[in-house]
């Protein structure tokens, strides 16, 4: 194929490279990864172009194999039998198996569970625009939970609960073998109980929002769960995590508009 095939053509082409993280690997892996070596000789926006370039490791395709692998075996996951017993099914997680930035939060509700892919209520929505405003698509970063499959909820009882320290400690190893394969450049914690299920203790997040730790040798930014941001309304909370945000951008060195830094300050 020749080095300049349309843009377009070539996003076609690694559409099932990526579709395959929610779909359980169908494709064979290295028809998608020479689309994807393809688009990035193609003259992509930037925004693409930096994310896709710098996340193409020489090792991908074992990458691939190890992480669809890593799928199948959490997928099968019985080690919760309470919560085995009430699943629709594992949410693994989806996105750039190549992310340069992944994002992590506590555990699948109602819908994800449903649709076997995390953030994809209201909140989701909500990331998804946070996402889209950092200069990324959402396909472009990868998107998981602590706790990969549903907190189970009392016979006749609609919502959501919060799910315990111990069942996200017992899950956290899933999460651990994404976070070795992807090799994000950075995390992103998404509220109180994601935080305390990666770093195993209870914590608050008036001391923590905004600050980077590391985790497991990868710098850790800790921010509002999307769905605060949908109970408080306010400017400032907005620009909090705003603000968090361009410090993921500053750590990731991408480019930030004046308008981007000035997004949620009060006129
Ligand atoms: S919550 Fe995690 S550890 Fe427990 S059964 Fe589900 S995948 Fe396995």
């Amino acid at each position: 194929m020749s080095e300049t095939i349309p843009f377009q053509q070539a996003l076609q082409g690694i559409e099932p490279l990526l579709r395959s993280m929610t779909q359980g690997f169908t494709q064979e892996p290295k028809a998608s990864i020479q689309s994807l070596q393809q688009l990035l000789n193609t003259q992509p926006s930037k925004a693409l172009s930096t994310s896709m370039t710098s996340a193409l490791p020489h090792d991908h395709d074992d990458r691939l194999q190890k992480l669809a692998h890593l799928r199948e075996e959490a997928l099968a996951c019985i080690r919760c039998p309470h919560l085995v017993a009430s699943r629709t099914q594992v949410v693994f997680g989806v996105g750039n198996p190549f992310a340069e930035l992944m994002f992590v939060g506590e555990a699948p509700g109602e819908e994800e569970d449903l649709k076997g892919e995390p953030f994809v209520g209201r909140a989701g929505q909500l990331l998804t625009k946070i996402i889209n405003a950092m200069e990324y698509q959402r396909e472009e970063i990868f998107i998981a939970n602590v706790l990969k499959c549903r907190p189970n909820m009392p016979p006749n009882t609609s919502g959501n609960r919060k799910p315990k320290l111990e069942e996200m400690t017992t899950c956290l190893p899933w999460l651990k073998q994404q976070i070795e394969l992807i090799k994000p450049r950075v995390l992103v914690a998404l509220g109180t109980t994601a935080v305390e299920g990666l770093l195993g203790k209870a914590v608050l997040m008036r001391d923590m929002r905004g600050k980077w730790f590391d985790f497991q040798g990868t710098p850790l930014m800790v921010t509002y769960h999307p769905a605060y941001l949908l109970r408080n309304q306010s400017l400032s909370e907005k620009r909090k995590v705003w603000e968090d945000m361009l410090q993921v951008l500053e750590k990731l060195e991408r480019p930030i508009s004046e308008k981007q830094r000035g997004f949620f300050l009060s006129k």
